[in-house]
């Protein structure tokens, strides 16, 4: 189907943060597949992971204990707030179950009637019927009927915009830590703090959507740790399974208790294959180090596009974001940028706000991010002159 924008490029096979086209050509990935292919390509620890688990057996259904997925949970419990996980496929399908499971919370409590979740303008949490609705943008609800019920928007960063949204029927609310989609904007630290206090004192959920924000692509395991705020419910996937399709909800007792036998479920959804996938992944970026080290790349590449944007202010105007998810605000249209990039061997993501953005393998190393600056001072410099060119 005529869906996607594709760009006339197969990649045959890919190595680190590099992927190689069918005619050999290489291409530095900063893109790592929407924030998705978090060790890069071909990570010998996640190849055989899959590679082994693949021989063993791929697929049961959950009629049966999958030990895969039980100690994928049990690790997320031990490195998060969550008391309790449940496994899907997808981020809008982690979406789905968090909303869903914040609604059945309140309705167990005797609140049938709160079943409301406020969301943010620039937010983006999928594209299920229910998250388009979710999400609030018109473009990606066109033609689609009558929105899903039951999300209000509000100002993103906004407390007081939350305050007054909050009503009898309001079950939660639904934020990014960083708006992917959006712009690669981040909620200020103390916004997060606020919405944690604001939900205790009117006795309402909070749902982070960590599905691109988290894995370690800020830095830390999930990007509200920069906030030292405990949510009641997270939603992950991207960066979760390294490129192999997974999601996860990650929830406080309260929360995870509402979805008793039969209130939920997935045929999918934490099977062996994925839940290896996701440990190895989790090998990975719980490392000592490992962390430290992505905080160190990511400084190191902020750093580096600041220049950038000193430099060619005519271009790029602005960084923005966290860790490995930064975003260049661009003064010619995003996706000419992207096209050019793409013509010099860099792969990006153009993202809303007209933003670049810029999300490379949490593998990436300082010199790949000298590569991809000067990648990018070149694209600049070609956009300047097109700019002008187009001028006189
Ligand atoms: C990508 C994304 C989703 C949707 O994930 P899919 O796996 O495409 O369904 C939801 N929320 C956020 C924040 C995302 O970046």
């Amino acid at each position: 189907m005529p869906n996607y924008n594709r760009a006339d490029i197969a990649f045959e096979h890919g190595q680190g943060a590099y992927l190689f086209d069918e005619s050999g050509r290489r291409y530095l990935d900063f893109g790592a597949g929407i924030a998705t292919s978090s060790l890069g390509h071909g990570h010998p620890h996640l190849v055989r992971a899959i590679a082994e688990q693949a021989a063993k057996v791929i697929h049961v259904s959950n009629l049966y204990r999958i030990p895969q997925a039980e100690r994928l949970a049990a690790r997320f419990v031990e490195a998060s707030f969550a008391d309790s996980v449940f496994f899907c496929n997808s981020g809008a399908e982690a979406n789905e179950g968090l909303v869903k499971a914040m609604r059945k919370t309140h309705a167990d409590a005797g609140h049938p009637e709160r079943t409301r979740v406020i969301c943010f303008e620039g937010a983006f949490h999928g594209r299920t019927l229910a998250m388009i609705s979710a999400t609030g943008n018109p473009k990606y609800q066109a033609g689609f009927g009558a929105p899903v019920e039951g999300f209000d928007h509000v100002a993103f960063n906004d407390i007081d915009a939350v305050r007054a949204a909050i009503g009898p029927e309001t079950a939660g609310v639904l934020v990014e830590p960083v708006q992917g989609e959006g712009g690669v904007r981040p909620a200020d630290l103390q916004f997060l703090r606020d919405l944690r206090a604001l939900c205790d004192e009117t006795g309402i959920l909070l749902g982070f959507d960590e599905v691109q924000s988290g894995m370690g692509r800020t830095g830390k395991l999930f990007a509200h740790e920069w906030a030292v705020v405990s949510p009641d419910v997270i939603s992950v996937a991207k960066g979760i399974g390294g490129g192999f399709p997974l999601g996860a909800v990650l929830a406080k007792e309260k929360v995870a208790k509402a979805l008793v036998p039969g209130s939920h479920g997935t045929t999918y959804g934490g099977g062996p294959l994925a839940c290896a996938a996701g440990n190895a992944v989790l090998d990975v970026i719980l490392a000592d180090g490992f962390l430290d080290q992505v905080r160190d790349t990511a400084a190191y590449l902020r750093a580096g596009l600041q220049a950038l944007v000193a430099a060619h202010g005519n271009v790029f105007t602005q960084v923005r974001g966290a860790g490995l998810l930064l975003g260049l605000k661009c003064v010619p249209v995003n996706g000419d940028v992207q096209n050019a990039a793409l013509a010099q061997g860099l792969l990006t993501v153009a993202a809303g706000d007209n933003v670049l953005r810029l999300a490379p393998p949490l593998i990436v190393g300082k010199a790949e991010c000298d590569e991809a600056l000067e990648l990018l001072g070149e694209v600049a410099a070609q956009m300047a002159e097109k700019t002008e060119a187009a001028a006189k």
